[in-house]
C-alpha cells in the first residue's frame, strides 16, 4: 500500500474487511452502497415509514433513523415491523448521539447502530482540560465501561456499528490533546475501535466526516493509514461531507471529497448530506456512485515512487507568479467563449461583469472569471479591467500592435500540440501551453519551456484515469522542481447539469484538495445539455451555460477553500430532532445574507448537535424549541430563543451589531436568465 491507497497511478478498490448489516455486505468486493436518513420525528412513525420506502425505491441500501432517546429507539420497532409488513427488507441504522441507553435499545432492534464517539459517553462543555497521561488512560478506561455493554449486545444479536466521527463534535478530551484536526477525528474513532476489537468484536464501519472537503479527505487517508500500521487490515468505510448544504454547492462540496476518495478506490458505502429531502440525496449518490462501477485499473501511469507532499496536510504547491497567476495569487478562472460568437458586452454578464452603458462603465461582481478563451475570436469592444483574453497563438500573433490596451497586456496566446516548439512570437509577460498529460505532455513541455518566458500550463488527460494521471504529472512537475503554474483543464461530456457538476467538481476538487492548480478552465459542450432546474432555477442549458460553468467553477474554488467569493453555509441536512423547517429557512438566510462574501453562517436543526456541529462557522442560527431560535457568534450564545418568526431579522441585527454587515448591491451574477 502505498501511504493510504492501493496505488497513486492506478484504480484499484481498497481492501477492507467485509461486514454483515443484515443481509447486506458493507466493505470487502460488495459493491459501494448508497444511504441515506430520514428527517421526521422518528415517533410519527407512519411519516419516517413512507419517506423511508421513497428513500429505497429511489435506490437507497440503507435507511438511518434518529433515536435521541430510549422512546425514540423503542419505536424502531414499530418502523422496522411496518416497513417489512410492505415487502422492503433494507437494513435500518439507528442514529446515536450522547444517548447508550437509546443505543443498547436500538441495537436489539435494527441491523446497525451509528455511535458518535464524541459525545456517546462524553457531555461537550467545550472546556480544555491538561490531562496527564494517567487521567487521560482513566477516561479511555471509563468511555470502556460505558461502551462494552453495547458491544456485548451488538454481538449477541449479530448488529453492525459505524464508529462515525464528526470534526465538530469531538470530545474535549480529543480536542484537549490533538485539537480540532484529522488527527483528533481519527484518533477519537480509534479509542473506540481499540476497546471493540479487544472484545473481538469487528462488525464495524467508520466514518470521519466535516463539514470541509479537504479535513474529511485528510481524515480518512490518515485514518486508512492509522489502522493498517496499528492492525494490518481497514475497516470499511462510510463516507460523506458532512452539513453540505443545498442546491449546487451542496452537490459540489459532496463530490469534491466523496470523489477525492473514491478516485483512490477509498470508500466502501456513501451518503450525500443535502439539506434537502433525504430521497433527493439518491440520485446525487447514484450519480457519484456510477462514475466507479465499470472503472478500470487504468493504463499507461508511470508509477510513482515518491510523493513530494503530504496528502495529510494541506500545502499549495509551490510555483513562481507569472503575472495573476501562481504563487500567492488565488487560482483564476478561464470562461471558454470559443463556441460564443459573437463576443458581446451582454455575454459577459453571465461570467460577473455588468456593463452600464449610460455611465459606460463595467460593474464587477465578486464571481467574475479572470480570463476568457476567445479561440480565434477578438472582442469588438473595450472589456472590463480585470477580464483579459486568452487566444489562438495565430490569432494573437496577427494582432500585432494591438495586444496592449491602455499599456496594459490584454490578449495572451494559448499554444496548442506541437505550436510552441515552433512559434517565432510569444507574449514577454505570459504564455499559455496547452498540454495533455497522456500524450506525451511531458515531452512536449520540456523541449519548450526554457523558450517561452511566463509560462502556464493548461493541464489535461486523454488517459481513461484522468485524475490519477493529472496528478502524476503534477508530481513529477514537482518532484523535478519546475514551478510552472497550471490551469485544471477539464471537459465534460455528460449530459445532465448534476453529472456535470459532479464530473467537474470531482475532476478539479481531487486535485485542488492536494494544493495542485492554480486555475481552472471547464469546458462542455451547451448544445448536447438536457435543460434542468437545480435549486428552483432553471438553467436553459445553451442559453446559460457560461453562467452554470462559471458559478460551478466559483463554487469547486470555494467548496476546496481557495478561492472565497460567497457567503458560507454549514446547513444541517435534518433529521427527527429538527425543531423548524430547514429548508425554508436556508433559502430565507441565504435570500438575504448571500452577498456577506467569506462568512461562514451554520443553520442548524436542534440545540443537542447544532453547536458541537457547526464547526468554523462564524454564525449560528440554532433550533432551541418549538418556535425558538437561539443564535451564535462562533461557539458563544448571543441570543437565546428568540421567536422564529423574528430570527432572521434578528441574525441581521447581530452581523450588524458585529460589523459584519453590508447593504447589498451587484455582487454576483447568479440569477441573470438573458
Ligand atoms: S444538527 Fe440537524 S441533523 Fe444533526 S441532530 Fe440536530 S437536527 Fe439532526
Amino acid at each position: 500500500m502505498q501511504l493510504y491507497t492501493t496505488s497513486l497511478t492506478s484504480y484499484n478498490r481498497l481492501n477492507t474487511v467485509p461486514v454483515k448489516v443484515g443481509d447486506l455486505t458493507i466493505g470487502g468486493n460488495a459493491p459501494l452502497r448508497i444511504q441515506t436518513m430520514t428527517t421526521f420525528d422518528t415517533m410519527d412513525t407512519v411519516k419516517t415509514v413512507e419517506q423511508s420506502i421513497r428513500c429505497i425505491e429511489a435506490g437507497a441500501e440503507l435507511i438511518r433513523i434518529t433515536a435521541p432517546s430510549k422512546t425514540e429507539a423503542e419505536n424502531l420497532l414499530n418502523i422496522r415491523n411496518e416497513i417489512r409488513k410492505r415487502g422492503y427488507k433494507t437494513p435500518l441504522v439507528a442514529d446515536i448521539h450522547f444517548t447508550p441507553n437509546a443505543a443498547e435499545i436500538a441495537a436489539r432492534i435494527v441491523e446497525k447502530v451509528r455511535v458518535n464517539p464524541g459525545n456517546y459517553a462524553d457531555k461537550k462543555k467545550f472546556e480544555f482540560i491538561e490531562y496527564t497521561d494517567q487521567d487521560y488512560q482513566e477516561e479511555i478506561d471509563r468511555i470502556r465501561d460505558r461502551f462494552l455493554p453495547l458491544i456485548k449486545i451488538c454481538q449477541e444479536y449479530g448488529t453492525a456499528m459505524r464508529i462515525g466521527t464528526n470534526h465538530g463534535s469531538l470530545s474535549d478530551r480529543i480536542m484537549s490533546r490533538y485539537g480540532d484536526s484529522p488527527m483528533g477525528m481519527v484518533e477519537s474513532a480509534m479509542e473506540f475501535l481499540r476497546i471493540a476489537r479487544s472484545e473481538n468484536y469487528h462488525q464495524i464501519v467508520l466514518s470521519m466526516k466535516s463539514s470541509n472537503p479537504l479535513v474529511m479527505v485528510q481524515a480518512y487517508r490518515l485514518l486508512i493509514k492509522t489502522m493498517q500500521d496499528e492492525f494490518n487490515l481497514v475497516y470499511p468505510l462510510h463516507i460523506g461531507v458532512t452539513e453540505a448544504g443545498d442546491g449546487e454547492d451542496g452537490r459540489i462540496k459532496s463530490a469534491i471529497g466523496i470523489g477525492t476518495l473514491l478516485e483512490d478506490g477509498i470508500g466502501d458505502t456513501i451518503r450525500v448530506s443535502l439539506t434537502e429531502d433525504p430521497e433527493f440525496e439518491i440520485p446525487v449518490c447514484r450519480d457519484i456512485v456510477s462514475r466507479y462501477i465499470s472503472k478500470k485499473s487504468g493504463s499507461g501511469i508511470l508509477p510513482v515512487d515518491k510523493i513530494p507532499y503530504s496528502p495529510f496536510d494541506y500545502k499549495r504547491r509551490k510555483t513562481q507568479s507569472v503575472y495573476n497567476i501562481g504563487s500567492g495569487h488565488v487560482p483564476v478562472i478561464i470562461a471558454d467563449y470559443m463556441h460564443e460568437s459573437p463576443i458581446t458586452r451582454e455575454s459577459l454578464i453571465r461570467i460577473g461583469y455588468d456593463y452600464d452603458a449610460i455611465t459606460d462603465k463595467w460593474k464587477i461582481g465578486d464571481a467574475a472569471a479572470d480570463y476568457i478563451y476567445s479561440g480565434d475570436k477578438i472582442p469588438d469592444f473595450d472589456l472590463p479591467g480585470t477580464c483579459k483574453v486568452i487566444c489562438n497563438y495565430e490569432t494573437w500573433k496577427s494582432l500585432e500592435g494591438r495586444k496592449t490596451i491602455a499599456g496594459e497586456e490584454k490578449y495572451f496566446p494559448v499554444f496548442f500540440k506541437g505550436q510552441a516548439g515552433n512559434a517565432s512570437h510569444w507574449s514577454k509577460t505570459m504564455n499559455f501551453l496547452s498540454l495533455d498529460a497522456a500524450q506525451s505532455g511531458f515531452d512536449e513541455l520540456m523541449a519548450c519551456y526554457k523558450k517561452l518566458t511566463g509560462l502556464v500550463i493548461c493541464l489535461y488527460s486523454t488517459n481513461e484515469n484522468p485524475v490519477l494521471d493529472t496528478r502524476r504529472f503534477m508530481i513529477e512537475l514537482m518532484n523535478r522542481n519546475l514551478d510552472i503554474p497550471v490551469i485544471l483543464a477539464v471537459e465534460c461530456r455528460e449530459t445532465t447539469i448534476d453529472r456535470q457538476l459532479i464530473h467537474f467538481a470531482v475532476e478539479t476538487g481531487a486535485l485542488l484538495t492536494d494544493g495542485m492548480g492554480d486555475g481552472i478552465w471547464l469546458i462542455n459542450d451547451p448544445e448536447k445539455m438536457e435543460n434542468k432546474r437545480v435549486s428552483g432555477r432553471t438553467y436553459l442549458a445553451a442559453k446559460n451555460n457560461h453562467q452554470f460553468l462559471n458559478n460551478t467553477a466559483f463554487s469547486i474554488l470555494q467548496a476546496a477553500r481557495t478561492r472565497i467569493s460567497k457567503t458560507e453555509y454549514i446547513s444541517c441536512p435534518s433529521c427527527g430532532r429538527t425543531l423548524f423547517d430547514l429548508q425554508e429557512t436556508t433559502a430565507k438566510i441565504r435570500s438575504v445574507t448571500s452577498h456577506l462574501k467569506g462568512l461562514k453562517i451554520a443553520i442548524m436543526g436542534c440545540i443537542v448537535n447544532g453547536p458541537g456541529e457547526m464547526a468554523d462557522a462564524d454564525f449560528g442560527y440554532v433550533g432551541s424549541g418549538p418556535g425558538k431560535i437561539t443564535l451564535y457568534k462562533g461557539k458563544e450564545v448571543m441570543k437565546r430563543n428568540v421567536n422564529s418568526e423574528t430570527a432572521v431579522d434578528e441574525l441581521v441585527s447581530l452581523l450588524k451589531e458585529h460589523n459584519e454587515w453590508i447593504e447589498p448591491e451587484f455582487h454576483h451574477v447568479v440569477n441573470v436568465d438573458l
